[in-house]
């Protein structure tokens, strides 16, 4: 299944549905990404409030 971004987190998705905070509203364009490994220690991820591990846009349209 292809990978769509979350709106409200903007965390990569290969769902129907956000497993973070169970939204199904998914954006159509994204700019760059972010890996996230350890949300609650890095600091990129604490300071976009990326705490969930996974794979994040930096901007969706
Ligand atoms: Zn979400």
């Amino acid at each position: 299944m292809k990978k769509q971004i979350c709106k409200r987190c903007k965390l990569f998705v290969e769902a129907q549905q956000c497993p973070v905070c169970k939204d199904s509203n998914f954006a159509n364009g994204w700019q760059g990404r972010i890996m996230v490994l350890n949300g609650t220690k890095s600091f990129i991820a604490k300071q976009v409030n990326m705490t969930h591990n996974g794979e994040y846009a930096i901007k969706v349209k």
